[in-house]
């Protein structure tokens, strides 16, 4: 079986993938082609991809494990909305586990830890610089995750890579006003509290700067917006 392209060059029909429409609907849900709340109807889906509804069943269950999409179980799919709370709640456990964290870091760090923490800095700098934003959303989120593996507690990590990539979800549906840069500074003055061994002052600046991510964010709750499906996916 073959894929035929549609008018845009997107691939459609009986060859495509599950992966493929994972990928399409994951583009269309993070440039809010696909906004929160959108029914994601598997045979409305089928129809626009030409598949079968069985891997628009298993592209959307890839995207619930992405936390992109909810699955209400008699109701069907849905596009992710994170609420308000849900955004604060993420925030205020980052806080508590990163002072933990990062004090458990100074501790810990050898003085090559220390220089990848810095070698991470000047990879986040370039993206910003290279204004790939992608790339630098990632590596933003990453710095966090780079002093939880250091810091050694495999359990904590964990916990902090999945609020991590709620964080990046919230990021999305909630307007950032805030810069790359302004983060990226931050880092930097935390990475100077590490290298000094100061504890507390590096707990603050930890604290500070995510309270600083979470101001940035238009925390609003927003009434759920369909979006036509076809419009949106062809
Ligand atoms: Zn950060």
């Amino acid at each position: 079986m073959t894929a035929v392209k549609n008018a845009r060059g997107n691939a459609t029909g009986p060859g495509v993938d599950t992966e493929a429409i994972h990928q399409r609907l994951a583009d269309a849900i993070a440039t809010h082609r696909l906004p929160p709340g959108t029914k994601l109807g598997e045979e409305a889906l089928g129809e626009i991809f030409g598949v079968s509804r069985t891997k628009i069943r298993q592209a959307l269950f890839q995207l619930a494990g992405d936390k992109l999409v909810t699955l209400i179980p008699g109701r069907g799919a849905f596009v992710a909305q994170p609420s308000v709370r849900e955004a604060r709640e993420v925030f205020e456990a980052r806080r508590i586990i990163e002072a933990a964290v990062v004090a458990r870091f100074i501790e810990v760090a050898t003085a090559k830890d220390i220089d990848a923490l810095n070698d991470h800095i000047v990879l986040e700098d370039e993206a910003i610089k290279a204004g790939t934003p992608q790339s630098r959303n990632h590596l933003l989120g990453d710095f966090h995750e780079v002093i939880a593996r250091a810091a050694g507690n495999v359990v904590l990590t964990e916990i902090l890579s999945e609020l991590v990539a709620r964080t990046s979800l919230i990021t999305l549906f909630y307007q950032n006003t805030r810069g790359a840069a302004e983060s990226l500074e931050e880092h930097r003055l935390l990475l100077k509290a590490i290298r000094r061994r100061d504890r507390a002052a590096a707990v603050e600046l930890m604290h500070r700067h995510l309270s600083n991510v979470e101001a940035g964010l238009v925390l609003r709750e927003e009434t759920p917006a369909g979006a036509d499906l076809r419009a949106a996916l062809s």
